[in-house]
């Protein structure tokens, strides 16, 4: 069964955000020498589920360093102003082009409206609170952090959205890295491992550069990955391969969606074509569920991902 908290060794802890179900969205507590950190944050309705663990470990707020969402996307940073407001002495980190949307939530907040509904909204996320900017440190690529003893480097890595890094922890050799190295749900995974889905939400996925910051975080020779949806896997190298011909193969749907689809039937008819071609490659993986179930598991995703895919058509590709 899954656990609210899991601890994964070398001082990181696995936190389930509560969003929406149990296993979609992960956040992450690191601790080195009675310094902490959050990568991640989950949503406003997350905070409550990170400081009981805090308590429960007998952790001060204030040994709290940092706040590191890897990008600004509301499942990832949703939470952010709620925490920084229990944590005094933490110091938001976070990517250049993502710091203003911290410290000015308006227009993030005003997005999420148009999509879900203002009370859909807030069932999910809550609110969202800005971050004082005397608090925000943008950090740059490569760019490195102590945490106690541990050191984070910071890679910036667009290609899912433009404002996302990821991080490097050099202690575990692991990388978290938010949605840049896809979703693998553990309800999914077989005997094969886990089941890699890319994810191209709207509204910047850009598919070289994503693949291009996927062969570049590969090179760092990472043991494992902790991935925000959801937690850690082993074994990166075919995994990583599994994504680009995925994203490869994403681009060529869109194309042929397009030639056949009428503007108006467009998503419509990339998301049938996203889900006949993961489904395929679910029975080929041995992924336990019925058909029937498949669907239901990743039917979010794929409406999520041929809506990033009609956006990149309109503009990019
Ligand atoms: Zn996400």
């Amino acid at each position: 069964m899954s656990s609210l908290y899991e601890d994964l060794g070398h001082g990181i802890t696995r936190i389930d955000t509560g969003m929406i179900q149990p296993e979609l969205a992960a956040c992450y507590l690191l601790e080195s020498d009675s310094e902490y950190a959050l990568i991640e944050t989950g949503t406003q309705h997350t905070v409550p589920i990170i400081m009981a663990l805090l308590a429960s470990r007998n952790i001060d707020p204030l040994q709290l360093r940092y706040v590191i969402p890897t990008h600004v996307h509301l499942d990832h940073a949703g939470g952010v102003g709620g925490l920084m407001q229990q944590l005094p002495n933490a110091t938001l980190l976070i990517h250049p082009r993502g710091a203003r949307h911290m410290i000015e939530p308006d227009k993030l907040r005003a997005g999420a409206v148009a999509v879900y509904g203002e009370q859909h909204f807030r069932e999910i996320y809550g609110d969202i609170i800005p971050v004082a900017a005397t608090r925000v440190r943008e950090m740059q690529d490569a760019e490195q952090m102590k945490l106690g003893r541990r050191t984070l480097v910071f890679y910036d890595t667009p290609g899912h959205a433009r404002h996302h890094f990821c991080v490097h922890d050099l202690q575990s050799n692991g990388i978290f890295s938010g949605d840049t190295f896809g979703l693998a749900y553990p309800v999914l995974t077989s005997d094969k491992g886990p089941f890699m889905l890319p994810t191209t939400t709207p509204v910047q996925f850009e598919p070289e550069a994503l693949k291009h910051s996927i062969q570049r975080l590969l090179a760092l020779k990472p043991d494992c990955f902790y991935l925000t949806h959801y937690g850690k896997v082993g074994n990166p190298q075919p995994l990583g391969q599994q994504l680009i011909t995925q994203i490869d193969a994403y681009v060529a749907i869109a194309q042929d969606a397009r030639q056949h689809a009428s503007d108006a039937d467009l998503e419509q008819a990339i998301i049938q074509r996203l889900t006949t071609y993961t489904l395929a490659r679910a029975r080929v993986h041995g992924c336990r569920q019925t058909d029937g179930q498949l669907q239901q598991i990743i039917a979010m995703d794929m409406r999520l991902n041929a809506q990033g895919l009609v956006v990149w058509l309109q503009t990019g590709a």
